[in-house]
């Protein structure tokens, strides 16, 4: 489930990216999984949504967002489930390799 107490609020400016997200007005099923979805269907699904997200301006901060939120379905910025827990799983570990550089 997304962690929605790490969600800025309800100010506009932190959700106006939105407005000029490339994927407004694409159906949403592009870019979330149906719950049997396997194998050969949700790589091509998700070929065709990073596709979108590839001319998207706002890619940064929807990656961005994701990450923060802990995202867990669906493309965000560009990046699958698994790319994203990789990337939150590296620098988990650079913040804990640099935390224990400082003692
Ligand atoms: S990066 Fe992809 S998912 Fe995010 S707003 Fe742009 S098109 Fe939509």
């Amino acid at each position: 489930m997304t962690d929605t107490s790490r969600l800025p609020g309800a100010f506009h400016h932190h959700w106006d990216w939105q407005l000029r997200a490339a994927c407004r007005g694409v159906d949403s099923s592009l870019f979330f999984p149906p719950p049997d979805e396997r194998g050969d269907a949700r790589a091509e699904r998700e070929r065709k949504a990073k596709r979108v997200c590839r001319r998207c301006p706002v890619r940064a901060e929807c990656l961005r967002h994701a990450l923060k939120a802990r995202e867990r379905f669906g493309v965000w910025g560009g990046l699958g489930e698994q790319e994203r827990l990789a990337m939150l799983g590296r620098a988990r570990r650079e913040r804990h390799a640099a935390s224990r550089s400082s003692r």
